[in-house]
């Protein structure tokens, strides 16, 4: 495990020991003038100034959050506050989200950093109110008429200090905004701070590397299409060797009916490799006609978490490329916030993709008019509706091996409100299915814990905290019905959630939807399958098995 989190009992000792509001303890300092402390597992490295001139960000220079002196840019102030302004103008949310708020309290515990650190400012109310404070501040009439109880506080370094660790506490999940009575997204209030901490250079590498290879080469690991091409076909090579089934991806072929993008971390990262080899199964299975763009290689927008306009930008190179080949519609694979900016902001910021076609299924004839407007259908609902319509053989036996859980991710669940398509795959796949608790899941799902490119290495023990409350549903239907497979459809989850099962519930294994899928396709002229497409044994399939044919 990291050297950035601590053993699991240390931790224990810590909540026995150690006052917190979580057992009802209250500090008597007001939140503000407690200091923030960075240290070792709950902060990540800030931007490297490489990285920062590639992009053309401002104030590039190295530092950490550990430094007394940020160097922060001369006019700061300024720049944070003019900012702050102008976005109030152009967006009408941010505005509404910082006037409504009652404190009511609804959302007080329902952050999962809180949850797992007791940390008040890590209560959404108080995380908004770390900018709201400072708002007020700008709108003196407010303070005039509440004689010093308005809250207001001054923009000083010790302000950007807290937003710099708060606002890279809080997975942009959107998990507060379900129980608020007003709606309020804190979400929106972090993508806001964070667009203003790129105007002076307070940042994370973990979220700005991958934006700055996503801006170069299409991919957030800067891999070169030649490169992307050839793991692709490895496994091409691994499918063939598992199933003695050749199937045949195309690359930038113009005229293809669909465009296929997922993140990259399907073509490069374990666990992610085994849910794209299921894609390919699938695809060869059905006989879909589509291609696979090497400069739309990425579906995953690190600009979500960085600036709108990098979002945007970022975005686009998806529908570009989708026009550049000709293609009728787009076909997404798994990932979380890709499906949150299709959703919810590609219509108002690139759109709308009046050059594509409304999707319909060639296999199905399905018109699916949820995605009239983007062009671009989520791969659980294409895989949902084939299955409705008897048209992919199946053999759920053969993830007999594996007693699944499934986790919502928060972007595709609370960002699309995709609840029962994955669950329809998965009961059409596998055998062994159980849910976890109630208000654990759907709408009211538990982050990963490493969301919005929080998933570094040297902020291991934020991230272990913060995923606790998922982590501790999983151990309820791992301790009640011995589950040991926890199915995600979201890349970040199927690099962050190992980890954390490593971490709080050794023996559950984490798996994308269609890997399962893969597993469970019959294909035509394929060999005798024993193994899943980890190569591990399936269970009654082997020599002499029941269910050898
Ligand atoms: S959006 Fe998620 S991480 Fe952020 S404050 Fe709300 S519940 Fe916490
Ligand atoms: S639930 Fe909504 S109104 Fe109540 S404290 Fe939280 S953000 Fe404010």
């Amino acid at each position: 495990m990291s050297k950035y989190v601590p053993k699991l009992s240390d931790l224990k000792k810590e909540f026995d020991e150690k006052p917190s509001v979580l057992k009802g303890n209250y500090s008597v300092q007001e939140w503000w003038d407690i200091p923030v402390e960075f240290r070792d597992g709950n902060w990540c490295f800030p931007g490297k100034p490489e990285v920062l001139e590639d992009l053309g960000f401002a104030n590039p220079r190295k530092w950490a959050a550990t430094d007394e002196n940020w160097q922060l840019p001369a006019g700061w102030q300024k720049t944070i506050s003019d900012g702050l302004q102008s976005r109030l103008k152009k967006y009408r949310s941010l505005k509404l989200f910082l006037d409504s708020c009652v404190r009511c309290g609804a959302c007080a515990d329902k952050c999962h950093f809180f949850l797992g650190t007791g940390d008040p400012k890590n209560m959404p109310v108080v995380r908004a109110e770390l900018l709201r404070s400072v708002y007020r501040h700008d709108f003196p009439l407010v303070e005039k008429i509440l004689k010093g109880f308005s809250g207001s506080r001054k923009l000083t370094e010790a302000v950007i200090k807290e937003w710099h660790m708060y606002f890279h506490q809080c997975t942009e999940c959107r998990r507060c905004s379900v129980f608020c009575p007003f709606g309020i997204d804190t979400a929106e209030i972090t993508m806001m701070v964070r667009e203003l901490l790129n105007l002076i250079g307070v940042n994370n590498n973990w979220i700005l590397a991958p934006v700055s290879n996503c801006n170069r080469t299409g991919n957030h690991l800067g891999i070169e299409p030649h490169t992307f091409v050839q793991n692709i076909n490895s496994l091409v090579e691994d499918i063939e060797d598992l199933t003695g089934v050749a199937v045949e991806p195309t690359f930038n072929r113009k005229g293809a009916e669909v465009l296929f993008i997922t993140p990259s971390g399907d073509v490069f990262g374990d666990p992610g490799v085994y849910t794209m080899m299921g894609y390919l199964l699938l695809f060869h299975h059905i006989g879909l006609d589509y291609t696979i763009s090497t400069y739309a290689s990425e579906g995953g927008n690190f600009g979500m978490f960085t600036s709108n306009d990098m979002m945007k930008k970022l975005n686009a190179k998806m529908y570009h490329e989708a026009k550049r080949l000709g293609v009728k519609w787009i076909l997404g694979g798994e990932c979380g916030h890709m499906w949150r900016v299709v959703h919810q902001y590609m219509n108002t910021m690139n759109g709308p993709a009046d050059f594509l076609e409304v999707p319909v299924s060639p296999i199905t004839g399905t018109r699916f008019s949820n995605a009239a407007a983007t062009k671009m259908v989520h791969i659980a609902e294409f895989t949902a509706d084939l299955i409705h319509h008897k048209k992919l053989k199946l053999d759920p036996k053969r993830n007999d091996h594996l007693r699944t859980t499934f986790h919502d991710s928060c972007n595709v669940a609370r960002g699309m409100g995709m609840f029962e398509e994955p669950r329809y795959v998965l009961r059409n796949v596998c055998n062994t299915f159980h849910e976890m608790p109630e208000d654990t899941i759907r709408e009211k799902t538990f982050c990963c814990g490493s969301g919005s490119g929080l998933n570094a290495e040297e902020n291991m023990e934020i991230r272990m905290r913060g995923g606790f409350p998922r982590a501790n549903a999983v151990k309820h239907v791992k301790d009640g019905h011995k589950v040991d497979s926890l199915v995600t459809i979201c890349a970040i989850d199927r690099a962050s959630l190992p980890p954390l099962m490593n971490y709080w519930n050794p023996g559950v294994s984490v798996y994308g939807l269609h890997e399962l899928v893969g597993n469970a396709l019959i294909m035509q002229g394929e060999k005798k399958r024993t193994e899943d497409l980890r190569e591990n044994a399936m269970a009654g399939f082997g020599d002499g098995g029941d269910d050898e044919e």
